[in-house]
């Protein structure tokens, strides 16, 4: 079995699926590994720091591919160069993608997205979402601190006391509760926020405050579920009074395969302080905020709001290390004697799978 990852293309990534660990680990489980040159580079993995592995072109690998492992979905001419039958595992975006899942379908290729693996213990060894939400969450309050006209934190100066910044996290799932840490360990004076009640005790076991809105919305699968209008108008309510007195808002808050909830107004950031900061991480769903311009930076009033896209690929030599193992551990759930032989009566198999032998199994 010949497993491949080609270098990503989409703008600004860096991120690679395959890393020189993960290679080593496949062909001691007998696998045959296959880059395109240059796959790593931009991660930090030259071809050189791979030993033992090949590389090709993209051409030649495509050819030869059993299985292709990807950071992002692949171009659409990626599918056509792949043999029937092959296998493409990743983050495959399958949300709103029922075009592409069709079209692979076509060429009868096997398709696992991993962002639809349940959020279980068994599954935690896989979990792309939360490796690449830690590191997504770490460099949003890197950007903020960075950003910030203020410090983060308090310092006792011959030139007097500076008071640290306040900062507020919305969404303490795991992309909120690694902003909350890196912005303790940065000095700020912290809080978080989120619908699910069970995110207090996480929050205040990272050293801040747990923001409470009156506002609950525990949904299925560990997930948060949509608010109602009344719910929002009461959250938004308490929220508005809150933000007068904050200095940095970091916004995570986001519902699996819906766009993000609109929790920020125009109005809410028009009570802020002047210099006060948004980095709305949320912005690849459509941003916490109803004034974020994803991939950009917006001014309103005095108060400036970063719209930031894939924040994984800002940090991507860790972030290629966890992805690539969890793509490993997600591949060994496919092998059985050496061969591919997904087991649809498993779990992590059956709500992954988009299409195998010309079925289309995602229901979106
Ligand atoms: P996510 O990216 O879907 O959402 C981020 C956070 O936003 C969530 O905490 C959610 O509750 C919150 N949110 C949604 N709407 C909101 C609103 N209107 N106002 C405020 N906050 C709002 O979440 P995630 O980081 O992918 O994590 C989802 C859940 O999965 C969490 O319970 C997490 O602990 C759990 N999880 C479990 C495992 C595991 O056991 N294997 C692994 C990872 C995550």
């Amino acid at each position: 079995i010949t497993v491949t990852a080609l270098r990503e293309t989409a703008a600004g990534e860096r991120r690679v699926a395959i890393t020189p660990e993960v290679a080593r680990k496949l062909r001691a489980r007998g696998l045959s590994v296959l880059l395109e040159r240059g796959a790593g580079e931009a991660a930090g993995f030259p071809d050189e720091a791979y030993a033992e592995t090949a590389f090709a072109t993209a051409a030649e690998v495509l050819a030869q591919a059993d299985v292709l492992a990807c950071v992002l979905p692949p171009e659409d001419a990626v599918y056509a160069q792949l043999r029937e039958g092959a296998v493409v595992f990743g983050q495959l975006r399958p949300y709103g993608a029922a075009a592409r899942i069709e079209a692979l379908n076509r060429r009868r290729l096997t398709a696992f997205a991993l962002e639809l693996l349940p959020r279980t213990t068994r599954a935690q060894a896989m979990d792309v979402l939360s490796s690449q939400a830690a590191v997504a969450g770490y460099r949003a309050t890197l950007i903020a601190a960075e950003a910030c006209p203020k410090f983060f934190p308090m310092l006792t100066t011959a030139a007097g006391t500076i008071r640290p910044s306040r900062v507020l996290v919305i969404g303490a799932g795991v992309a909120g509760l690694q902003a909350i840490a890196t912005a303790r360990r940065l000095g700020a004076q912290v809080e978080g926020y989120d619908v699910r009640p069970e995110t207090r005790e996480q929050v205040e076991s990272l050293g801040a405050k747990f923001l409470d809105l009156g506002v609950s919305a525990a949904g299925s699968g560990g997930y948060a579920r949509e608010l109602s209008a009344e719910e929002r108008a009461a959250q938004q309510q308490a929220l508005a009074d809150h933000l007068k007195v904050v200095d940095v808002v970091i916004g995570t808050a986001a519902v699996p395969g819906r766009p993000a909830p609109k929790i920020l107004s125009a109005a809410m950031v028009e009570g802020m302080r002047p210099g006060a900061l948004i980095v709305d991480l949320a912005a690849e769903s459509g941003g916490n905020c109803e004034l974020t311009r994803p991939g950009g930076g917006v001014s309103h009033g005095h108060v400036r709001i970063l719209g930031p896209l894939n924040l994984p690929a800002g940090a991507p030599l860790h972030a290629s290390e966890m992805y690539a193992r969890n793509l490993f551990n997600f591949l060994e759930l496919l092998l059985k004697d050496g061969h591919l032989q997904p087991d649809f009566a498993d779990e992590l198999v059956e709500r992954t799978c988009l299409a195998h032998a010309g079925e289309l199994r995602f229901k979106g």
